[in-house]
């Protein structure tokens, strides 16, 4: 799968505003960008904490992954992400291991990267994004 980076930390929020005015405002990191991404049914705000990111998840609905996620466990780490620079071969190799994939092949998230998840169950109890950026930007 070549190097692998943390390309982002997840966490699920119940209102977003509320996540922001602690993370922007008294915490003084940066807010980059907030985008809707309808297939993941999430509104994330995009966290610059230097060489990665902390994403902010707010459901969009609460039969989403997310709003699941938060009424069955409460708001918190929802999941790592390790940036992969091909991840269909990197999907094939993870699935002749045996391993437990929630996405078999990639689904388009955040940024038009190309994004798949590892299901907790293979990974040590921590949801794992795999995440290959779309071509136009690192
Ligand atoms: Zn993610």
């Amino acid at each position: 799968m070549g190097n692998k980076r943390v390309d982002h930390i997840a966490v699920a929020v119940a209102d977003l505003e509320k996540a922001l005015q602690f993370y922007t405002e008294q915490l003084g990191v940066e807010l980059l960008e907030i985008e809707t991404v309808e297939e993941q049914g999430v509104k994330v705000a995009k966290l610059n904490v230097g060489n990665t990111h902390i994403e902010l998840l707010e459901p969009l609905s609460e039969d989403s992954p997310v709003g699941r996620f938060i009424a069955k466990k409460g708001e918190g780490l929802h999941h790592i992400c390790l940036g992969v620079e091909d991840i269909e071969s990197g999907i094939e190799n993870l699935k002749g291991c045996g391993v437990r994939l929630i996405d078999e092949t990639p689904k388009i998230g955040a940024g038009g990267a190309k994004i798949a998840f590892v299901h907790p169950k293979s990974t040590g109890g921590v949801l794992l994004e795999l995440s290959q950026p779309s071509g136009d930007h690192h």
